[in-house]
C-alpha cells in the first residue's frame, strides 16, 4: 500500500506559478519521438486531475515545449442543461492531447466568461475569446488531425495555446488591473513564503 502510495505521488509534477521565467518562454515543437513523452503525458494528466485543472500545459510544469491536454467533460457533467446548452453547444466536451498545434483559424464571434489558471491560483477573470478555432495538432497515438471546437472547448484551448506561447491571461487586462492584481499576487507569495 504504502508503495503504491510513494508511485502515485511521484507521478505529481510541480507546478510554475505566476512570476516563474518559463511561464513567458515560447515553448519549442516536441519531438515526437522522445521515448519520455508518453509518461510526460500521462504526468500532466495525474498532476492536472490532482488539483482540479481542466487544462495544462507543458510550460506550467517546467517543461518548454508545445504540448498541451484538455478535458472539457466533468465541466460538461458539472453543468445544468440550460448553462451547457450555450456553453457547449450540442457538443459533450472532450479530452484530448494537443501536441506541436497550430491554430490554424479563429471566429470573429467572441464572448467573455470567467477563467482560472493553475499557475495563478485564486484568481478568476472575465476575459474575451474567440467562440470557435481550428487546431492542427498531433494526438496522443501521433497521429496528425486539423478539428474545429466550439464554446467552452475551445474557451480552454485558445488559455493553453497562450501558455506554450509565454502568454497568460493577465496579459488581456488594462495596465492598472493588472497592477492590482500583482500587489493582490505579491501578498499571496509573501503568504506562501511565510508558510502561512
Ligand atoms: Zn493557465
Amino acid at each position: 500500500m504504502f508503495m503504491n502510495f510513494v508511485q502515485k505521488r511521484d507521478m505529481l509534477l510541480p507546478i510554475a506559478k505566476f512570476g516563474a521565467p518559463i511561464l513567458r518562454h515560447r515553448g519549442i515543437p516536441v519531438d515526437l519521438e522522445d521515448p519520455g513523452l508518453q509518461n510526460l503525458i500521462e504526468n500532466m494528466w495525474e498532476t492536472m486531475y490532482h488539483v482540479n485543472g481542466c487544462g495544462l500545459a507543458a510550460p506550467q510544469v517546467n517543461k518548454s515545449i508545445r504540448l498541451f491536454v484538455v478535458d472539457s467533460m466533468p465541466t460538461y457533467m458539472q453543468m445544468e442543461d440550460a448553462e451547457r446548452n450555450i456553453v457547449f453547444d450540442g457538443d459533450q466536451g472532450i479530452k484530448e492531447v494537443f501536441i506541436n498545434p497550430v491554430i490554424t483559424s479563429r471566429s470573429e464571434r467572441i464572448w467573455w466568461d470567467e477563467e482560472g489558471c493553475l499557475s495563478i491560483p485564486g484568481i478568476t477573470l472575465r476575459i474575451s475569446r474567440s467562440w470557435s478555432v481550428s487546431i492542427r495538432y498531433f494526438d496522443d497515438q501521433l497521429h496528425e488531425r486539423t478539428r474545429t471546437f466550439l464554446g467552452i472547448t475551445a474557451r480552454m484551448i485558445q488559455h493553453e495555446y497562450d501558455h506554450i506561447e509565454g502568454k497568460l491571461f493577465l496579459d488581456y487586462l488594462d495596465a492598472g488591473r493588472r497592477l492590482l492584481l500583482k500587489n493582490r499576487f505579491d501578498r499571496i507569495n509573501r503568504d506562501d513564503a511565510s508558510g502561512s
